[in-house]
């Protein structure tokens, strides 16, 4: 039961938002069961190799105008 309320804010602990509490409960539980350990470790490299992939590709400058024309409109 843990198990999958703590799968569910995995991704809220890898991004360090989980609040001190709940970031207390869930580190103790990696210490103590293997398999959320594992899945962690296995979210974390996956966060890490995307990190790597995502920080070379580079949006065309066309694409950067229009988004940003967006923002703007939408925050208007
Ligand atoms: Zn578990």
């Amino acid at each position: 039961m843990l198990c999958r309320k703590l799968e569910r804010v995995a991704y809220f602990f890898l991004d360090g938002t989980l609040d001190a509490k709940q970031k207390r409960i869930f580190s103790k539980h990696l210490k103590l069961c293997p398999e959320c350990e594992q899945r962690t470790t296995i979210h974390r490299r996956i966060r890490i190799f995307l990190k790597k992939r995502l920080a070379r590709l580079v949006a065309p400058a066309r694409l950067k105008q229009r988004l940003t024309r967006s923002l703007r409109a939408f925050a208007d």
